[in-house]
């Protein structure tokens, strides 16, 4: 018995095999479930068909969320396809190069729209198409980061999206709670993904995550997808609107000090 047996997973986000919503693919596909992927964009066929292949997934729909004409013809083929949705994943972001370092107080207008637009809007336009295919009940989750909560070096107009997502969260998971639909996000650690590529000095947080969080590790796409799978399965039945920190407990530190920092204390 896995505990996605019967369910139906849509994933929004897998640009390759590092992407994160790969992670939680494999996870969900090995507890049974039933798994439709999209993706973003042409360039990325060639890399998502193959991994569809490998789960045994035949249902991979092209849908750019900023465009809901596609949005609404990919909920479609979903209705099409599998009549309903149990999960969904949203595990999409994107933001102007320029708007990610530099100075904060640079962020231009159109930067932080599309920022806002892709990384945040986006849950509430796939929610409100997602609603009346969970006709008994269901579970929605999105991937944030800590500079959501905290000052993050270069993170920029990032952070802010993260912080709308988080608000968007928990707005949609009182607005749904009445029809058993629980929305809920997960605050990753730092891991070496296509979009992490594009944040400034992101090596430097993976090393220095790595060093000073309590585990003294790095997360890992499964480690995420472990979680993910508690939020989409009945152990989550009970949990929503809530942002759980997936990330070795870095986010619990007030000051955060390397280990040889550490020894020097004694
Ligand atoms: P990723 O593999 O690059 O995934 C990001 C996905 O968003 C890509 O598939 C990307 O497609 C997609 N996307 C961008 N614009 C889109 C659009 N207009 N329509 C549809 N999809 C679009 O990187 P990832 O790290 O796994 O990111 C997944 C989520 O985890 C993001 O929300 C990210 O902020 C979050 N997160 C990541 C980390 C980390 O350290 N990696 C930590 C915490 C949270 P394209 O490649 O075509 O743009």
């Amino acid at each position: 018995m896995g505990l996605m047996d019967g369910k139906v997973a849509i994933v929004f986000g897998v640009a390759n095999k590092n992407s994160i919503a790969w992670g939680i693919t494999r996870r969900f596909h090995e507890e049974g479930a039933t798994i439709g992927l999209s993706y973003a964009g042409e360039a990325l066929k060639k890399r998502v068909l193959p991994l569809a292949e490998e789960i045994g997934c035949d249902f991979v729909e092209e849908c750019d969320v900023t465009d809901d004409e596609a949005l609404d013809r990919t909920f479609e083929r979903i209705r099409e396809r599998f009549g309903r949705i149990d999960t969904l994943v949203h595990s999409i972001a994107f933001a102007n190069r320029e708007d990610l370092g530099g100075r904060f107080v640079n962020i231009s207008r159109e930067g932080f729209k599309t920022a806002l637009d892709i990384s945040a809007y986006s849950l509430i336009a796939m929610a409100r198409r997602a609603e009346p295919l969970m006709t008994e009940g269901g579970s929605m989750l999105s991937l944030t980061y800590y500079a959501a909560e905290k000052v993050m070096p270069k993170y920029h107009v990032m952070a802010i999206a993260k912080a709308a997502l988080e608000t968007i969260t928990r707005y949609l998971a009182n607005d749904l709670g009445p029809k058993g639909i629980r929305v809920n996000a997960i605050s990753a650690g730092p891991i070496k993904t296509l979009a992490a590529a594009g944040v400034p000095g992101f090596r430097l947080m993976l090393k220095y995550s790595e060093q000073v969080s309590p585990l003294r590790r790095l997360v890992t796409t499964e480690d995420v997808g472990n979680t993910a799978l508690y939020l989409a399965s009945d152990l989550g039945s009970a949990v929503t609107g809530e942002i759980i920190h997936v990330d070795a407990g870095y986010n619990i530190l007030g000051l955060t000090l390397t280990p040889d920092e550490l020894a020097e204390l004694d």
